[in-house]
């Protein structure tokens, strides 16, 4: 009897008895057959059993329509629906490198014979596998794994599946003495066993000699895994199960594309990263560091602190042109404060905790609270508002140590902060203004078209469903009228009001969410504020809590590797470096480094015993804009030969035209 199927396009498709995926790919065209590695199959429910069994042979995957991804020669059923899944879609991409982890593990095992393997999934961009080598191995050894996963590759074997009762999976592994697998056979009986269903069935994948414990689905054969498409990457040592009580394992990354082009570029992005990587260009211009003795806590060198002033600089002078004061609050505050804000409630388990004469004390995971506090501290009239607080407040969050990445990912930074109480009235305006600052700040630090995003109210939530969708449609309208394209989250917002988040786009493509807008119509009730209205009675602000650059710390390290650590003149830690060419220029260069600080500018003075050649090099490793060279000629004509960085040699000028020449790049902030 024919089976028939649906084709994505809703086109049927009829079949033999028994066919595959495999079968129906042919039928639709063999170029198809050649690319396909796996499929996805569902089912219309009506015609099936859903929980437990299926009728008619093959496994219920509970939810009746889902579809299920499938090797290709799974066998089909009379009405699925059937799409073919090449190395083209990101579902075929993950089979290709979840084979390609497979492929890893067969070729060191074929290398050292006896290791152990554990477990092998695919990541973004890529795989992993953990492995238990008998003695240490490097990333020397990654060409002779290689050539190994090539060999094994062009031997095309086949991957077949198979379904074992658990003692035999368990002996096979047993016998194999393979005691990663035999645990984790164990785990899956005793889960099952623990939530009273029926003891799975345990399938393998065997591929020549090699034989792992798998769900799948996988390419047919190894050969599907094209030549010149996978490499790896680098090691790093991981726990099993990802606990530190439990043996050090050995992890191998590793990267698979669908093509040679893709994996190149791939490579090529990888190289550029690496390059870029704000942690190595901090520790090479000498701008940060981090210790043992406060992981996660930035510690800021004097050149970092030039950067971080002169974005803060920056900030402070645009923020007084807005029409913003700015304002600080303290960093450990009453317990009592964070009840009635809700971060006690909400948002413990990010916060750090201490005591003060036996009473409870949080050190501040945001600024708000105080800030309230500050609002609360007088009385307000309707002429008082719009009031905007600015704050360059830190704060402090508990991250896990894994997670702690630079300054991407610190346990305490500077957020940019700013609270803006305002009538429900001006509410729409303040969200505009606020919208407009934000692009005009990222534009000055060559950002520009940021991604903007809409956040709605989330299941952990305070306040009342009427403020929720007043200030939802507030944040809609002030955004379709600055003319700003969003995509929408729904149910992403903060528990206490929606939010518009800002991502802005780096050089090598890559989006970061920076700035950020929310209403807030529950703390100003929560923690009591009001004004005097033109009525003369007590009524309720709204609440906006923005952030621009988000947090400085992370922003600072953006903006490293947006400019490969070639920062603008305006914000370079060192604007100019000036080399006397011998000890004889060294009163002189340093009467030019004098004057150049005296005129506002950060200078330094390289007069080392190193030749000139070097200090140049040593200067543009550095990255520093200008380098100044000063020697007889100079001297005498109180000037300075210009080397700049993206320039080259501009000649001589005198010392007031460099300030001059300076001074307008500063100023434009070119
Ligand atoms: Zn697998
Ligand atoms: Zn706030």
């Amino acid at each position: 009897m024919p089976l028939h199927v649906t084709l994505p396009d809703g086109s049927p498709l009829e079949l033999a008895d028994g066919a595959t995926a495999l079968d129906a790919a042919q039928a639709i065209g063999p170029r198809l057959a050649k690319a396909a590695v796996a499929a996805q199959v569902s089912h219309d429910g009506a015609e099936r059993a859903v929980g437990g069994h299926a009728t008619n042979g093959h496994p219920a995957d509970g939810g009746a329509a889902a579809a299920r991804l499938v090797d290709l020669n799974a066998p089909l059923h009379d009405g699925d629906r059937v799409a073919i899944v090449t190395p083209a879609s990101a579902e075929g991409l993950d089979v290709v490198r979840h084979s390609a982890s497979h492929v890893l593990a067969q070729a060191v095992l074929r290398l050292w014979p006896g290791t152990k393997y554990a477990i092998g999934p695919t990541i973004e961009n890529g795989f992993y596998y953990d492995f238990l080598f008998a003695e240490p191995i490097s990333d020397a050894d990654f060409p002779r794994i290689e050539e190994e996963m090539a060999e094994i590759v062009a031997e095309d074997q086949q991957v077949t599946r198979s379904e074992l009762p658990r003692e035999e999976a368990l002996d096979l592994f047993g016998a194999a003495q393979q005691p990663f697998k035999v645990e984790l056979i164990r785990d899956l009986v005793a889960a099952a066993e623990a939530e009273g269903a029926a003891v799975p069935i345990i399938s393998m994948y065997t591929q020549g000699e090699f034989v792992d414990l798998c769900r799948g689905p996988h390419v047919p054969s190894t050969g599907k895994i094209g030549r010149g498409t996978f490499k790896l990457t680098s090691l790093a040592g991981a726990y099993w199960r990802g606990d530190e009580r439990n043996q050090m394992l050995t992890r191998i990354y590793g990267t698979a594309w669908a093509t040679k082009e893709e994996l190149q570029q791939y490579l090529e992005r990888l190289e550029e990263a690496r390059r870029r990587d704000h942690r190595r260009i901090g520790r090479d211009l000498d701008l940060f560091s981090f210790h043992e003795e406060g992981p996660g806590f930035p510690f800021w060198h004097a050149k970092g602190m030039r950067l971080w002033n002169a974005v803060v600089d920056f900030w402070r002078a645009e923020h007084v042109k807005a029409g913003y004061e700015e304002v600080k609050t303290p960093i450990i505050l009453r317990r009592e404060l964070w009840e009635m804000s809700g971060h006690w409630d909400n948002y413990k388990e990010n916060m750090y905790f201490t005591e003060i004469d036996g009473h409870p004390f949080a050190v501040k995971p945001m600024n708000c609270p105080g800030g309230l506090l500050i609002y609360k501290s007088r009385r307000r009239s309707y002429r008082d508002l719009p009031l905007k607080l600015a704050e360059l407040g830190l704060v402090h969050r508990h991250e896990m140590s894994g997670v702690l990445h630079g300054l991407f990912r610190v346990r305490s930074f500077t957020q940019d902060d700013a609270h803006i109480y305002c009538t429900p009235e001006q509410l729409r305006d303040e969200v505009r203004g606020v919208i407009r600052f934000m692009l005009h700040i990222y534009g000055a630090f060559g950002f520009t078209d940021p991604l903007v995003e809409l956040s709605t109210r989330p299941e952990k939530s305070i306040g009342s469903t009427e403020m929720w969708a007043l200030a939802e449609s507030t944040l809609h309208e002030a955004l379709k009228e600055e003319g700003i394209d969003y995509k929408l989250n729904p149910g992403d917002g903060a528990f206490y009001g929606p939010k518009i988040d800002f991502h802005i786009k780096d050089s090598m493509g890559r989006t970061w969410q920076c700035g950020t807008i929310q209403v807030d119509f529950a703390m100003p009730e929560r923690l009591d504020i009001t004004y005097t209205g033109a009525d003369n009675e007590e009524h309720r602000p709204v609440m906006i809590h923005r952030a621009l650059l988000g947090s400085i710390e992370r922003f600072v390290g953006i903006l490293i590797e947006h400019y490969a650590g070639a920062l603008p003149t305006w914000i370079a830690p060192v604007q100019a470096q000036v080399l006397p060419v011998s000890d004889r220029h060294a009163l002189y260069a340093r009467d030019v480094r004098d004057e150049l600080r005296m005129a506002g500018f950060r200078v330094e003075l390289d007069d080392r015993s190193e030749s000139l050649g070097r200090r140049i090099r040593d200067g543009q490793l550095q990255k520093v804009p200008y380098l100044l060279v000063v020697g007889d000629r100079e001297a005498e004509g109180l000037a300075v030969a210009v080397r700049s960085r993206t320039e080259g040699e501009k000649g001589a000028l005198t010392v007031p035209e460099f300030v001059h020449l300076l001074r307008d790049e500063v100023a434009e902030r070119r």
